[in-house]
């Protein structure tokens, strides 16, 4: 229970607490003692990532699956075939409505009823994300992520030639920015935060073409190539935040193993929501297995990148078999 309260705080913005000895498992306990005397081995550190196998690998999947979902759309309404229609807002596939959760929920308070189709697209889509992990959403299908991440590298390889320095913001802004949306389409009855959210202008592009509205993705971009970093996805968009809040019981997870970790930080460099991977700090982990928070996307890149493999996919409900 306090896992998940600490997790939907997270969610919200509150940064992540040092825990209490009392909140520590003997066994976890243990483990810290033996390594607080430990000095980092970097030598070791970079030995270990040159033998890891299948680098990238998870990014590899992660970004075919992207491109795949997002093209299977343009497909379907190519060639009239009756697959995956509509766009990432609203869609039906294989007949099956589906909604965007924000999007429905959005729609819901603009038009102040709640309309059947509608219900039924959000009930099947919040099971579908449920069982794959929430925020999973974002990583996995989400077009606008995909430009982000690469906008990142182009911030980062600035960062790293001291071109442009990051500017941080507080993460709570994006909580923020979830009730401003949820007000203005309850007071205007119009989804005003639709009009704006990269995820559905670069989907609909995809799908029926470029239009104007391109241009304010562009903007998004060069802000997070030249101000801060991914800070769309970081402060502002509330679906990050509602997806969240599917996977807080998701059983579609990735774990943290604390026994081998090196506690070198390498996993909080590449994350996106890198507050979930403070479980990773010594002597942070509260347990020798522990779930990352909510905010976590599923993108594996802490699982590509984690020299020891301590940051694992887990299916919750299969290792409870084991
Ligand atoms: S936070 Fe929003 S824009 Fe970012 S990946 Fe998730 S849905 Fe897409
Ligand atoms: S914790 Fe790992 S899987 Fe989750 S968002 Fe961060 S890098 Fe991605």
């Amino acid at each position: 229970m306090k896992y998940l309260v600490e997790s939907f705080m997270q969610l919200l913005g509150r940064a992540p607490t040092k825990p209490e000895k009392d909140d520590i498992t003997p066994a976890a306990q243990e483990i810290h003692f033996y390594k607080r005397g430990q000095k980092l081995d970097m030598d070791e550190v970079r030995r270990l990532h040159d033998e890891k196998q299948g680098k990238n690998k998870w990014l590899k999947r992660r970004w075919a699956t992207l491109l795949f979902v997002n093209l299977l759309f343009v497909v379907s309404y190519y060639f009239d075939i009756q697959l995956l229609e509509g766009a990432l807002t609203a869609s039906r596939f294989l007949g099956f409505h589906m909604a965007d959760l924000n999007s429905a929920l959005q729609v819901m308070l603009a038009f102040k009823t709640v309309l059947i189709n509608l219900l039924i697209g959000t009930v099947t889509v919040f099971v579908l994300w449920f069982l794959v992990g929430g925020r999973s959403f974002c990583s996995w299908v989400c077009p606008y992520h995909l430009l982000s991440e690469w906008a990142e590298k182009i911030h980062l390889w600035l960062a790293q030639k001291k071109l442009v320095k990051d500017i941080p913001f507080h993460r709570a802004i994006r909580s923020v920015f979830y009730v401003i949306f949820a007000l203005l389409a309850f007071a205007t009855g119009y989804t005003v935060f639709e009009a704006i959210s990269p995820t559905g202008i670069v989907s609909r592009a995809i799908i029926y073409g470029p239009s104007l509205a391109l241009l304010w993705v562009l903007f998004l971009l060069l802000f997070e190539i030249f101000v801060s970093r991914r800070a769309w996805c970081r402060y502002v968009c509330p679906i990050g935040i509602t997806y969240g809040v599917v996977g807080l019981l998701s059983p579609m997870r990735v774990t943290y193993v604390l026994e081998d970790c090196k506690h070198e930080g390498d996993c909080r460099k590449v994350c996106l929501v890198p507050h979930v991977l403070d479980v990773t700090i010594k002597g942070r982990a509260t347990d020798t297995r522990v779930p990352v928070g909510a905010d976590c996307t599923r993108c594996g890149m802490c699982v590509d990148v984690c020299p020891t493999n301590s940051l694992r996919y887990e299916f919750s409900w299969l290792e409870q078999l084991k």
